[in-house]
């Protein structure tokens, strides 16, 4: 089974993905992680990628889609997939359906004003990137990854500008994107948030309830 997690930035894409994995046994692609690992390095590509994620906005298509490539012929086959944060735009979505088949979307729906307060309290796992709130989502022991014992730190895209300008490329750029995968009458899970205060496991529980209805699992 294909998934694609689908929302806004901040709706919870990477919360809810790392959880499903555990549950249903899937390799979860994350286009944001693997950019920010690309980041680290000092390399053409690198200075790409973090000219346009600085800003908030998409990487280049091509650039996307080779990384993505790249990333999939690494990963197992047979277990399945969750893609996080891909496809962003209808051209992206294009060129997913000539990599790989999906069986369903997984779409976050949830008012912006919960996702600037939850954005800028988030934090990351350093380590292997789980996501984490000083508020909302604590960590067993401050600043320290329950998963892994990595230290957690705020993303730099995670201020108060960024995070509008990420949320206006969400809305011109993405959303749309909708309208592309319901033509095609493609399955889709919404999970609407409408509380500051959602534990993953709730929203973790009705996808899984969606994807049963869709007799996926
Ligand atoms: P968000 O919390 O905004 O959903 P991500 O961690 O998924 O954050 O992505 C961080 C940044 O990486 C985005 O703002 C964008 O610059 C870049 N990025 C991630 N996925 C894509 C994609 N599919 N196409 C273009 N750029 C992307
Ligand atoms: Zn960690």
């Amino acid at each position: 089974m294909n998934l694609t997690i689908f929302g806004a930035p901040g709706s919870g894409k990477g919360t809810y993905a790392s959880r499903l994995q555990t549950k249903l046994g899937l390799s979860v692609v994350a286009m944001g992680d693997i950019f920010r690992e690309i980041m680290k390095e000092n390399t053409p590509l690198s200075r790409k990628v973090k000219r346009f994620v600085e800003k908030g906005l998409l990487v280049p298509d091509d650039v996307v889609v080779e990384v993505l490539k790249e990333h999939l012929a690494k990963i197992p086959k047979e277990k399945g997939l969750i893609l996080d944060g891909f496809p962003r735009t209808v051209d992206q979505a294009k060129m997913l359906e000539a990599i790989t088949h999906i069986d369903a979307i997984i779409l976050l729906t949830v008012p912006d004003w919960i996702i600037i307060e939850r954005l800028s309290t988030r934090r990351i796992c350093k380590n292997c990137g789980e996501v984490y709130n000083v508020r909302y989502l604590k960590p067993k022991v401050e600043n320290i990854c329950d998963k892994c014992g990595g230290n957690l730190y705020q993303r730099p895209d995670d201020t108060a500008q960024v995070i509008k300008d990420r949320i206006n490329v969400y809305e011109r750029q993405t959303q749309p994107l909708l309208q592309f995968y319901r033509k095609k009458k493609m399955p889709i899970v919404e999970f609407k948030c409408e509380k500051l205060e959602m534990p993953p496991e709730v929203a973790v529980e009705e996808i899984l309830k969606g994807l049963k209805r869709l007799s996926l699992i």
